[in-house]
């Protein structure tokens, strides 16, 4: 069985007590790999390192252009070991091949990329004053970050938070999901590979609660956490970082919206919403869970997009003609079929789909369900998604914003004006108009409520992960 360790300080090791955990594949439902279970002292390691990189080794007084080169490296490492990394995340989550190689591994190296370059090409302010004065910033590093990162996009996701820190000359200390291990400890062996000095990216494993990821967001030694993962682990990790004075960016939950006019183009609406909802088996925070139909097109859009969801194939996620493997694992799998069980209990319909084999849950659409139902409120994280009627604007609006979540809304139309209009309308941290999962990553990423506090990407990551200094000079 593969082993993974911790990175600290340059090195990967396993835990001092030697204690391991098993990574489940949820497609064998047995498992395929071993971490080093770690804790507070594996952890108090790494961020030690991670300071002392931090106060002592090159990174944070390395020009920006040479830390770029250096991330650059690590991106060409990363494609070039596409396969490599996106078996290891399928195989600890179950995610089709196709999405972890063929998008995420190149979303990874983009981030990498990205913040690299937006780190040496981005301006400061630089203010001259009425008054004669002169004033500028200086964008200058925190110190160490402490990164936690969810199952669902491991890969994608611990690059999303640990470029941006490192462009900007911080260290960093990342707790990758129990679940997903071993893509964080391939990279930390390539970010080495690449030439970032040692104790500059360091990963420990283990588990959330009374354990690594705990003792890492209540560590004093770390400077900024970032955070994504469920709003109720936004909620402790919150109330960790208020007693250290430290900042957090938490990106949490979501239950979006999917509103489809009579005036959509139904071929593009039906081909987004299924992605937006059956995407990593509606793994996804941004997952369009709730579908709003308007009225003159309920049955057709419905009987399309059932037609569609029934094409999709389900199976082994290491096949390149896999479009929905089975869910992440077997604790997570409860969880959503609960949620199938329960529908005609909410006064409900399973339209289409339910249960499948093993960990698997077909693409289950369903109909009848009241606004107030679990299944329209709560995130379920699994390809199951509500389908209402809706007949005016302001009806689907006041629907769309109707829960504690506002991560992100979609909204299909060929009118412009409509567009725009319902878009500022709608209670989200994105919207996207007849598309889903569109990004540049200069734009703001993040939600309100109970999707999360903060914003990342672009500008947005540079005043997270920097200190911003005013200079005021009299010349
Ligand atoms: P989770 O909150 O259970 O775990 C996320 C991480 O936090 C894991 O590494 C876990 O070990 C750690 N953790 C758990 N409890 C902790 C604690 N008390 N202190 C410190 N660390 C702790 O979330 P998950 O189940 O891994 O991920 C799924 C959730 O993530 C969903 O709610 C999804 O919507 C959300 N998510 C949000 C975004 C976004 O950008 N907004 C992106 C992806 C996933």
């Amino acid at each position: 069985m593969e082993f993974f360790g911790h990175v600290i300080d340059g090195a990967e090791v396993a835990s001092a007590s030697g204690e391991t955990f098993a990574s489940v594949d949820p497609y064998t439902r047995e498992p395929w790999a071993e971490a080093a279970l770690g804790g507070p002292a594996e952890v108090d390691l790494a961020v030690a390192a991670a300071r002392r990189a931090f106060d002592e080794g090159p990174w944070p007084r390395m020009g920006r252009a040479e830390r770029g080169r250096l991330l650059h490296r690590l991106a060409d490492l990363v494609l070039a070991n596409a396969d490599r990394l996106g078996l290891a995340d399928t195989r600890d989550m179950g995610k089709p091949i196709t999405q972890s190689r063929g998008h995420d591994v190149p979303r990874a190296a983009a981030n990498l990329r990205f913040f690299a370059d937006h780190a040496r090409l981005t301006p400061a302010e630089a203010l001259p004053m009425d008054s004669g004065h002169h004033a500028y910033t200086r964008y200058e590093p925190v110190g160490v970050a402490a990164a936690v990162a969810p199952w669902n996009f491991p890969l994608m996701l611990e690059t999303w938070k640990i470029a941006p820190a490192l462009a900007w000359g911080n260290t960093v200390v990342l707790k990758p999901a129990e679940d997903t291990p071993a893509s964080a400890t391939l990279l930390a062996r390539l970010a080495l590979e690449a030439g970032l000095p040692p104790g500059v990216l360091n990963v420990v494993h283990g588990y959330g609660p009374d354990a690594a990821g705990q003792a890492l967001t209540e560590h004093p030694g770390v400077d900024r956490i970032t955070f994504t993962g469920e709003s109720a682990t936004g909620r402790a990790i919150s109330a960790a970082a208020a007693r250290n004075l430290v900042p957090v960016s938490l990106e949490l939950g979501g239950k979006g919206g999917n509103a489809v006019f009579a005036d959509a183009d139904l071929d593009n609406a039906v081909s987004w919403s299924l992605r937006a909802i059956f995407t990593n088996a509606g793994q996804v925070c941004l997952a369009g869970s709730r579908l709003y139909v308007q009225r003159p097109v309920f049955e057709e859009f419905l009987a399309r997009f059932t037609a569609a969801a029934g094409a999709m194939r389900l199976g082994d996620p290491k096949s390149d003609g896999t479009e929905i493997g089975p869910l992440a694992s077997e604790t997570h799998y409860r969880k959503v079929r609960g949620y199938v069980e329960t529908v005609a209990a909410e006064g409900g319909t399973v339209h289409a789909g339910g249960l499948g084999d093993g960990w698997f849950v077909r693409p289950t659409i369903v109909t009848g369900l009241p606004a107030a139902a679990r299944h329209q409120r709560e995130e379920i994280f699994g390809p199951v998604v509500t389908v209402t009627p809706f007949d005016t604007e302001d009806e689907v609006v006041a629907l769309m914003n109707g829960t504690r979540y506002g991560l992100n809304a979609m909204l299909f139309t060929e009118s412009l004006s409509r567009a725009h209009r319902v878009s500022a309308r709608l209670r989200a941290g994105t919207v996207w108009v007849n598309c889903f999962f569109v990004r540049d990553l200069r734009a703001p990423f993040g939600g309100v409520g109970d999707s999360g506090v903060g914003r990342e990407g672009g500008t947005f990551s540079r005043e997270f992960f920097t200190e911003p200094k005013a200079v005021v000079m009299q010349i």
